[in-house]
């Protein structure tokens, strides 16, 4: 029996590192192996820590060797710390923050199974419920007799029953009843457990050869990647579900991995549909303890499929076989929090180890997925209805607002009592006010950019920091007159509703702000259910009004200021615009006609002309070219190094003694170069070129931790993003 755990500390400190050495007492040799959790004694304190090794000796002091205090039933499985370490080689992160990933929900903050007194009937019990005669029966009031027949169908949690504890108690005594305090799992209420149904439609052509040979890939059970390029409506969730059973049918798991979950509830939904029970959901609007119960429902193998954003990457499944990741070009899979992951890569080092197939779906897919994994394509909806007709409106040298042409469109959609969306990648309702006197903008105190006018609240705010003001009434400089500029969602919606509302048109707007007070029956989904079941109306709002909903009716899109997204400072920007446009037509004409409208003062825009021309394609090609010859990813990997103090000077410094670190053959570094101020800290950027991605993060990694030990880098920080956003 191995007698020694190497125990990963989790915290999130830096500098340290583990594993530490810990003799196990006898007791505990045969429970804990790798992935268990210990409480141990680490100086002065007891700490949360994960077994990444078990070693028979130690070349530590036997008196060092300090014996954990106490195993907690709940470990993960061994692959996943395995993967634990891969995430913090790749992305300059520690194995201890890698881990934290992957607990079980609440953990860190004690969250444990719900335990309840738990009423079962006893065979004399059952007998008489079941109204069998018997001689010497007890003689029962009504009430007691009922309080039996409700447990007929199986033990219930007391405190729900009528009389409650006290009532069963009292049955309990004479032998009919059994009371066993046990843990009892708290499922979301909110989800349509358990409706199971069989209703698989008949599948496509197009969809059948997919499943096809993809199910062929499943068989043969070693590790693969694909890329599902099928067009918005062309049925792609069909295809997860049918691969999902298939893996069920082999005695395999399978994650679904989508991006936001209240904006995608149909997927979720379905999901639950055809497989009932055997789907846990893992998602952030869940109350930690039900999320913990569907983590234990995993890890018990009760559960086989994981269907959650980004996170349920490290669901605890043994026996995997089948990753996907829907929308697969959407930004959320990216995680913003050290350890800066991507959930499509550990996905695919999950599934390298696994032996399973790795599916990413998108109708718009990353330039990198494109390039580098096998495709297939559906190129036809499933209703074998056209993708929408596009027009181009030129709005160069117009007025900032509505097109006359869009105009005129959303009345014919309201005369016609139809359905439009409107979307504008801004919220709030100006981008910024200056004064008409001296100039002056309205910034951030905290960071140096511009306050956004939210003129409903009366208040500025900070996109960045969440910094508000009241909006000013009149300048430093004396003068009251204020100018805005630009235009965001809230003015859009009250434009709109000025213009064409009424009691039979509804004007709905959703964004990050309408969403704030996002619950699982109310924000968003609510707001999508409301839009979905009015009659006629038009709903504005930022990139989520993109997203993956399946709405039946609606007739025209609108997207305003496309190239607002274009004039981003990132070499995906194209993609983005591109994939916004394309996601946006993707919403309109399931299920009649559809017209869709594009206000941009760059018409002539590669992102705009081939989104018009629903030729994704096209725009991938072209996209590569100049990706290859700036050598951009796929034709790199780019590493990104913020450092940032509050004075200016310390992180100019700090950031030139990095750059000094970082020269190798095969690195092009960028930078420093001074990055906008954000939360009070002074910042410099460093971005890095290179081909040899896990080489360059031991550079990075070393150059940093000598730099941020140098006493001119007091208060200094550092933070890596491998593959940035
Ligand atoms: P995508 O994800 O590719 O945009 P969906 O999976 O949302 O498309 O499918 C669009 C609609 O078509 C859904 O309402 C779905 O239920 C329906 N559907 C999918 N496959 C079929 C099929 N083979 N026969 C009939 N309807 C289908
Ligand atoms: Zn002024
Ligand atoms: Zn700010």
């Amino acid at each position: 029996m191995p007698a020694i755990a190497q125990v990963e500390p989790l915290t999130s400190t830096r500098a340290l590192r583990g594993p530490f050495d810990y003799r196990l007492p006898e007791e505990l040799q045969r429970q804990v192996g790798v992935g268990s959790m210990l409480l141990v004694p680490f100086g002065r304190r007891e700490v949360l820590g994960v077994v990444v090794a078990l070693s028979e000796s130690s070349d530590i002091a036997e008196e060092k060797l300090l014996a954990p205090l106490r195993a907690l039933a709940l470990g993960m499985p061994a692959e996943l710390v395995t993967l634990a370490e891969w995430i913090a080689a790749e992305y300059c992160s520690t194995v201890a923050r890698a881990l934290t990933l992957m607990l079980a929900p609440g953990t860190a903050r004690g969250a444990g199974p719900l335990i309840r007194l738990v009423a079962g009937l006893t065979t004399a019990g059952r007998s008489l419920a079941d109204g069998e005669p018997n001689e010497n029966q007890p003689r029962l009031t009504e009430r007691q007799l009922a309080l039996l027949r409700t447990l007929l169908d199986g033990p219930a949690v007391a405190s729900g029953l009528p009389g409650g504890a006290a009532a069963l108690r009292r049955l309990a005594d004479r032998g009919l009843v059994e009371l066993e305090r046990r843990a009892v799992p708290r499922r979301p209420t909110h989800l349509p457990v358990g409706v199971q149904s069989a209703q698989a439609p008949r599948l496509t052509g197009e969809q059948q050869a997919v499943v096809d040979e993809l199910s062929g890939v499943l068989e043969q059970r070693t590790s693969a990647r694909r890329l599902l390029h099928g067009i918005t409506g062309s049925g792609k969730t069909e295809i997860y579900l049918r691969l999902t059973d298939e893996t069920l049918r082999q005695g395999r798991g399978a994650i679904v991995l989508v991006p936001e979950i209240a904006l995608t509830p149909q997927i979720v939904g379905r999901f639950i549909q055809r497989f009932g029970d055997t789907v846990a959901v893992l998602h952030s609007r869940l109350s930690m303890g039900e999320r913990h119960d569907e983590w234990r429902r995993l890890r018990a193998g009760e559960a086989r499929v994981c269907v959650g954003p980004r996170s349920a990457v490290f669901a605890p499944i043994e026996k995997l076989g089948l990753i996907i990741v829907d929308e697969e070009h959407d930004a959320s899979y990216k995680h913003e929090g050290d350890p800066r992951y991507d959930a499509r890569e550990v996905a695919q080092a999950r599934v390298q180890s696994a032996g399973a197939l790795l599916l990413l779906g998108s109708a718009t897919p990353r330039a990198e997925s494109y390039h580098s994994l096998p495709r297939m394509r559906l190129a036809r909806r499933v209703d074998g209805r056209p993708l929408p007709r596009v027009e181009v409106l030129d709005m160069r040298g117009a007025n900032h607002g509505l097109h006359p042409r869009t105009i005129a469109a959303l009345a014919d959609v309201r005369r016609a009592q139809g359905k439009a969306i409107v979307l504008l990648n801004r919220r709030g309702w100006a981008n910024f006010l200056s004064c008409r006197a001296c100039g002056q903008v309205w910034g951030c105190p905290h960071c140096d950019v511009a306050l956004v006018l939210h003129r409903g609240e009366g208040q500025v705010a900070c996109h960045h920091c969440g910094h508000r003001e009241f909006v000013p009434e009149r300048c430093e400089c004396g003068s009251a007159a204020l100018a805005r500029h630009g235009t965001g969602t809230e003015r859009v919606e009250h434009d709109l509703k000025a213009a064409l509302a009424d009691d039979r048109f509804e004007v709905f707007r959703l964004d990050a702000d309408s969403a704030g007070t996002a619950t699982p029956s109310g924000g968003v989904g609510a707001l999508l259910r409301d839009f979905q079941a009015v009659r006629s109306g038009v709903l504005v709002g930022t990139q989520m009004v993109a997203k993956g909903h399946d709405f039946a009716d609606v007739q025209l899109g609108v997207v305003l200021d496309a190239d607002a997204t274009l004039r981003f400072p990132d070499f995906r920007a194209e993609e983005r615009t591109f994939a916004l446009i394309a996601q946006l037509a993707g919403r309109v004409g399931r299920g009649g006609e559809g017209h869709v409208l594009i206000q941009t003062i760059a018409p002539r825009a590669r992102a705009i002309t081939h989104a018009a021309d629903h030729d994704s394609d096209g725009f991938l090609d072209g996209e590569l070219e100049r990706r290859r010859e700036l050598r951009y990813p796929p034709f790199s990997h780019l590493i990104r190094i913020v450092v940032s103090a509050t004075a200016a000077r310390s992180a100019r410094i700090a950031a030139a003694t990095v750059h000094q670190r970082l020269h190798a053959p095969d690195v092009t570094v960028l930078g420093p170069a001074p990055l906008f101020r954000l939360r009070g800290r002074e910042r410099q950027v460093l971005v890095l070129k290179v081909s040899d991605r896990p080489a360059a993060v031991r550079l990075v990694d070393k150059a940093i931790s000598t730099v941020s030990r140098q006493r001119s880098s007091a208060g200094v920080n550092f933070s890596v993003d491998v593959d940035p956003q």
